[in-house]
This record gives C-alpha cells, structure tokens and sequence, in this order.
C-alpha cells in the first residue's frame, strides 16, 4: 500500500465525524431522575422510564437542554426555537424498550462551524496542497522529519450540520469467543445503567481533508466541551466516542465519492491511524479499477488495519416519527439568553487574552490555553501575582508548560490534579518572582521546584534551608571580579587583545568562587566592565 503522503497527491480525503457525548456532569438521565454515575453496580440505576416498560411517560431534563444550547452556542449554531424528539425504531439487546429517542430533521442546534488552525507538524499532510505553504529548509532535496517543521500552517473551517439530544443505550458484556464482540460469544451480559442517558451528536459536515485535521478538530472540540462543564468527555471510558466517515475523490474533482464509516474510535491517535489507514486502502481499490463498497469498518489499532463490520447494501430503514410521548420542545428567547449569558472564556478567545494582556508567544498562549485545567491554574496564578502580573506571566508560563509539565508527565498525572499536588499557584508565584528579582538563578530555581514537590515546602523557606540566595550584592561580586582579574592576568592580556570569548572563563571562575551562587547576569556585566577598563 502507498504511503498516506504519497496517496494524497493525487487524491483529495473528504472527511465528516459523528461526535458522541455523553452528558456526565448531570446528575440525572435524560427522561427520569435515576442518577448518572459511571461503574455503578450493573442495573441499579434503573426505573420504568428509562427501561422503557409500558404506560411510564418520558419528561425531558431541563439542564441536559441548557447543556446543549451552550454546546451550539460555543460551536457557534443556530438555536432552533422549536424542535421535537423522534422514536428511531431498531431492536438490540442493549436497549430494552426497541426504539431510542433522538431528534428529527430539525434539531436544537443547526449550521454552525469551528475554525481550526493547523500548525506545524500537523500541516504537513496538506503541505502539497496549492497556496497553502511549502517545505523549507528541504535543502537535501529529501523531505525528512527536520524538513515539515518548516511547513507553514493555514486556517480552515469546519461546517457543523447539527448537534442533536439523543439516550444512550446500556452496555453490553460479551463473555468468551476471541473477538470480544456478539458474535462468537458464548454468551452477553447486558447492564442497563447508561440507559437514557443524556447524549449530544455533533455531526459535521464532509469539511475535513486530512486525518490530522479529523484529530485537531476532535481535539478542540473536547476542549470546549470540557470548558461548558458538560462532560467529562473521557475517550477510554466512552463519554466520548467518534465515528470517522471517508471518501476519495481525485483532485480537482468537487463529486463525493462512496464513503465508509469507522466506528467508535477511542483515542485521538486511533482516530487519525484509522482515518490515514483507510485513505490508503481506498486509493488502493480505487486505482485497482475497483469500486469502495459503503460499509462500516472496524479499525484494529494491533493489527493496523480495518475489517469489514458491515455492509450498508440500503438506507437503515429506522421509521423514525415523532415520538408521541413529548410534545414539542420550544425554547424561549429568555432561556437561550440565559444560556449565553452562562458561555465561560473558550480557548481561543482564552489564547488571544494571553497573547493580548500578556505578551505571550502564540504557541505559548496556544498551549496554555487549550487546557481547561492548566489555563485555570495560570489564571489563577495570575491573579494572584497582582501588580506583577505583566512581569511574571511569562516565567510562570515556562514554568508550567516545562518543570510542572514534566513532573505531571513523568508521574503520569494530568492537569486536574495540580490544585491538590504539593505545587500550588501561589508557590509558581513566589517561585517565579524570586526569579525575577535575583534573589535566585533560573538554575537554582529548578532546584527549588524540585524541593516543592519533595517537601511541599514554600519556596521561600527552601531557598533559606538550603541557603540557595544568589549573591546579587555587586560590591562583593566586583571584588571577586578584581581577584580573579590579577590571578590571570594573561588571561585579561588576552581578552584586551580580542578574545572575548574568555568571558565564558572569567564568569565560570566567579561562579565557583560564590558556590554557583552569584548572579551570573550581574557577574557578567561587571566582569565586561572591568575587562574594558584594565
Ligand atoms: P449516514 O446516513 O450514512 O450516516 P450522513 O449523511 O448522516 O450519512 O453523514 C454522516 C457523516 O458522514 C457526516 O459527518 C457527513 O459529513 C459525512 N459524509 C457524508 N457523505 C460523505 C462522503 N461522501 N465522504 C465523506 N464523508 C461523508
Ligand atoms: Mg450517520
Ligand atoms: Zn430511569
């Protein structure tokens, strides 16, 4: 099989997701009060309502429809004042009353759209596009890994046909057999808990050219998710899962071409491997002389490959009708106003306000604020720096996208659990404006966020049990410079005569003389002046 580079060439991916989201911070189903919680003991989270037994009535969940309106609102749709809940008919065990309620041609949320920019790395899949951006520094005439991070990135917008309410379904366990799946199962255990829990689809439109624009589209999206508050859009444990549809077409050719459909993929790398998977193996039939049958597959992350799930041979026939338990759902102006008036700061006007009030750099800004968890810390920290703000959110920044982001790495934790961990915003704080004042080298201060960690100990109070001040006293640091002038003085022959790169020398000397502990900005200066004056 061609590689995905090569493929994309001559051929155009066209790409459209199904998001589905799981609406895990209610604390109630969709149409009854059971509760919603995750790892419950198997069907105790059950009543007629959601088991669907007859004669029980459906009430829809006030705040499962304001959590909505903020998803369309935050992905910029239009709110339709009037919409209705449909019966999409279909039998499986994991769904005991036959049909699911979802929602019809119009639903809460219509036409809306996300602006994605593609970056770096991530562009490099559309580099051979025309206008967009070209490899520079390809000075061997052989693109290597060096070469794309020259690639220019662009901006590209992605249509959203919908977001519509729809229940979950409950969960099955197929126990035996070796696929995991029904059917070759000795036999299935089915949980009906998630029943009736609240979920929202997001559908795009065939907008995507590229796996890794499928990923940083996902992506933001569950980062403005996370930022409403409506999920905890976990891929591992299904709050959110995607499907993937995909189609080829050749270049210059505006025809959709037969799409297939990867189901629930779960991780954002499973997302894009099965996507650039499937572009291959298309353009393979496709330039056999063959036809791409639509089915839907199933990607196989060991394997790297998909598998036929199943064919699509006609439409799904769901007899989809209004459900005639719910009238139709009217939202007032009032209420959708109350809605937006509850939007929080999404990341991109998030990232701006860094770049804006703080001089960050873009990608420092981008990286910030594409975390609900880390950008709420900074902020946090921020604030708390007071008339410092300005002077201190840059080292604060470094701080946490590098000492604080490798210790999380290398423990294996996110951002969410810094407010309990032994660094707290304050200690960044002080940390960082001992840094900015002197008192203390960006050197030592690594030491001291060690410390932080090992102790949870104020930076302050480590600096002075380990006597860690840098000496910024320039009386004392001219004498040093002074005595280590007359024990070389070659040396100082040599700098008058032109070797300045023996500042390196001098200062390494001062340096040992203070015990790595002058302020080694403060040494150099000194040392320069008296090195010109001599
Ligand atoms: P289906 O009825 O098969 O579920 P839909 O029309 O509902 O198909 O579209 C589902 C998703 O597939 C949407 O995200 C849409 O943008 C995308 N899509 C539709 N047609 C194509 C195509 N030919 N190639 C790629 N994606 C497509
Ligand atoms: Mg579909
Ligand atoms: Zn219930």
């Amino acid at each position: 099989m061609k590689d995905l580079q090569t493929v994309l060439v001559d051929w155009e991916a066209v790409i459209g997701l199904e998001v589905h989201t799981e609406l895990t911070t209610l604390n109630t189903k969709m149409f009854c009060s059971c509760p919603i919680e995750f790892g419950a003991k198997p069907n105790t989270h059950v009543c007629p309502v959601c088991l669907g037994l007859p004669g029980a009535l459906p009430v829809p969940n006030k705040a499962a429809i304001q959590s909505i309106v903020l998803a369309g609102l935050a992905t910029n749709c239009e709110i339709m004042k009037r919409s209705m809940f449909y019966r999409k008919n279909y039998f499986y065990p994991d769904m005991s009353k036959n049909y699911q309620i979802t929602q019809g041609p119009v639903a809460f949320c219509m036409h809306g759209g996300l602006e994605l920019e593609v970056n770096g790395l991530a562009a490099k899949e559309r580099s051979h596009l025309e206008g967009t951006q070209s490899l520079e520094g390809n000075a061997d005439g052989d693109p290597g890994a060096d070469d794309y991070k020259a690639v220019i990135g662009y901006m590209t917008r992605i249509g959203i046909t919908r977001i519509h309410m729809e229940e979950d379904a409950g969960k099955m366990i197929h126990v035996g057999g070796s696929s995991g799946r029904i059917t070759d199962a000795d036999y299935s255990l089915v949980d009906y808990n998630r029943c009736g829990t609240p979920l929202i689809e997001l559908v795009t439109e065939p907008d995507l050219r590229t796996p890794e624009e499928a990923r940083l589209f996902l992506q933001k999206l569950r980062q403005i998710y996370l930022t409403l508050g409506i999920s905890d859009c976990s891929m591992e444990e299904g709050s959110l899962r995607c499907d993937g549809n995909v189609s080829l077409r050749r270049r210059g050719s505006t025809e959709l071409g037969t799409k297939t459909e990867l189901k629930n993929m779960n991780s954002f790398k499973n997302l894009h491997d099965g996507l650039a998977y499937e572009i291959c193996r298309q353009a393979e039939v496709l330039e056999s002389g063959g036809t791409v049958r639509q089915e839907t597959r199933h990607w196989e992350p060991g394997a790297k490959r998909t598998i036929t799930m199943r064919v699509k041979e006609t439409a799904d026939d769901y007899r989809l009708f209004p459900d005639p338990d719910l009238a139709p759902y009217d939202l007032s102006d009032e209420f959708i106003q109350s809605v937006r008036d509850r939007l929080p700061e999404l990341p991109d006007a998030k990232k701006q306000r860094f770049v804006s009030d703080f001089g960050l750099p873009t990608a420092d800004a981008d990286n910030l604020a594409t975390d609900v968890d880390l950008s709420a810390f900074f902020d946090e920290a921020l604030r708390g720096a007071g008339a410092q703000a300005a002077e201190l959110a840059k080292p604060i920044a470094n701080l946490l996208l590098n000492d604080v982001s490798a210790w999380l790495n290398a423990n294996g934790i996110g951002f969410e659990s810094l407010k309990a961990g032994p660094v707290s915003a304050k200690g960044l704080v002080e940390l960082s404006s001992l840094v900015l004042s002197d008192e203390i080298s960006s050197k030592q201060a690594k030491e001291v966020f060690s410390a932080m960690i090992e102790t949870g100990d104020s930076p302050a109070a480590i600096v002075e049990a380990r006597g860690l001040k840098q000496v910024s006293d320039s009386g004392e640091i001219e004498r040093i410079v002074l005595g280590i002038m007359s024990q070389y003085p070659e040396k100082v022959a040599e700098y008058q005569a032109g070797k300045t790169g023996l500042i390196g020398f001098f200062v390494g000397q001062a340096m040992k003389a203070t015990s790595g502990q002058g302020n080694p900005k403060l040494i150099n200066e000194i040392f320069t002046e008296k090195l010109q004056e001599a």
